[in-house]
């Protein structure tokens, strides 16, 4: 992806969809392979894990309107009432859980370092990152919390940015609870780079932590071995799945951070990573979705009766209710009550066509941005291990 120039984007929107095609080959879309992974899925116990931002919502202006639509939101209950599904996003777990409004499902938020499941784990019991709580809704949770320690240190990150970014009109500096997402989408163009350099120069002080380029925003993290992948595994345990050989991951993400589970996925030699993506992009994911309204046909496709095959090795009723991931009904009952949602037509009209084209022409530009901050972060990341090693000699 390399080759990809700004200047490219603006003159040869041709050549790009033509690169996007050719990307398309060795990442497949999961809809068009939808009926090839449902003969694998037969007979195997499927699971859904799936990101937040840019995949069951649209990337929008303002990161606190990042709303879910009512369909999605359906859509997502649907999944939920038949397969232990899960969301892990970035931002911090009660405002995903805000957006959702779900309750069959669970949520890891903070990049999966805050994990809230209704029997934790007794694998990870040994780590001290487990603790028993009760959610807002007075449900008795299990919360894993591996990066704890680093919580009075986030919140002096946070104060100390709210300062600096006054200066550059539109930064906004998101607390995620474990970690910081610092957004530059509406600081001035020219302005944009020395905002990047002012963020990374203040995290010099804070040497504990990494900072991720993402979508016109800079994602600051404690530099801990957990992560979306580390979380996958360990939902995956609280579901009870742990070393099953029938277990099918699914996990579906936009994110350079999404890249970690697909790397699990991969690991464990089964189930199905899928990138949320309308541009080229390096990814270990093996199947692809254009843009959240792929996301939605594919769920729906999933619920359909296509999907009803894997039935019978399905986790049952009560499996299900013991992992919070459904409210008990049979299997039969849930198909009876299954919303409308299902059955909209999901067709896009010309004008929504050009929309599309447009915003696939916007992800270039994002998608250049986000190189340009992998460069970055790849150029700190090098300094940081020179310095360390000279500190060690
Ligand atoms: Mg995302």
């Amino acid at each position: 992806m390399g080759s990809l120039t700004e200047s490219a984007v603006d003159n040869n929107h041709g050549d790009l969809l033509d690169s996007y095609r050719t990307w398309l080959e060795e990442h497949p879309s999961a809809l068009d392979s939808f009926e090839a992974m449902i003969a694998v899925a037969e007979g195997k116990k499927l699971v859904l894990f799936m990101d937040y931002d840019g995949t069951l919502s649209p990337i929008v202006d303002d990161p606190d309107k990042a709303f879910i639509s009512d369909t999605m939101r359906a859509s997502v209950r649907e999944v939920g009432n038949l397969f232990p599904t899960a969301i892990v996003s970035g931002r911090c777990i009660d405002k995903v859980k805000g957006f959702v409004k779900l309750d069959n499902i669970v949520y890891a938020g903070s990049h999966g370092m805050d994990i809230s499941t209704p029997t934790g784990s007794l694998k990870y019991e040994d780590e001290g990152h487990q603790i028993k709580s009760v959610d807002e809704q007075g449900t008795k949770v299990v919360k894993f919390q591996p990066a704890q320690e680093f919580l009075p240190t986030v919140k002096e990150i946070i104060q100390v940015l709210d300062q600096k970014i006054k200066t550059f009109e539109g930064a906004t500096v998101e607390d995620n609870r474990f970690c910081v997402s610092v957004h530059y989408r509406h600081v001035n163009e020219k302005k944009a780079d020395t905002f990047k350099e002012m963020v990374h120069s203040t995290m010099k002080a804070y040497p504990n932590f990494r900072i991720n380029g993402g979508k016109m925003v800079l994602e600051i993290k404690p530099s801990i071995n957990w992560n979306k992948g580390r979380a996958l595994e360990y939902l995956l345990d609280t579901f009870g799945f742990t070393g099953s050989k029938d277990v099918l991951p699914f996990y579906i993400g936009d994110d350079k951070t999404d890249e970690d589970a697909f790397e699990v996925i991969q690991g464990l030699g089964r189930g199905f990573p899928i990138i949320v993506s309308s541009v080229p992009r390096d990814t270990k994911a093996s199947y692809s979705l254009r843009d959240t309204d792929e996301v939605m046909d594919f769920m729906i496709s999933e619920t359909s009766t296509k999907a009803s095959a894997a039935k019978p090795t399905r986790v049952s009723p009560q499996e299900s209710k013991a992992h919070g991931t459904g409210d008990g009904r049979s299997w039969k009952q849930r198909q009876k009550h299954r919303s409308s949602a299902t059955k909209v037509s999901l067709r896009r009209t010309p004008r929504e066509e050009r929309e599309k084209e447009k915003l696939v022409k916007k992800s270039y530009k994002e998608r250049i941005n986000e190189l340009k901050d992998e460069i970055r972060n790849n150029k700190v990341e090098k300094r940081r291990g020179k310095s360390e090693r000279r500190g060690r000699r």
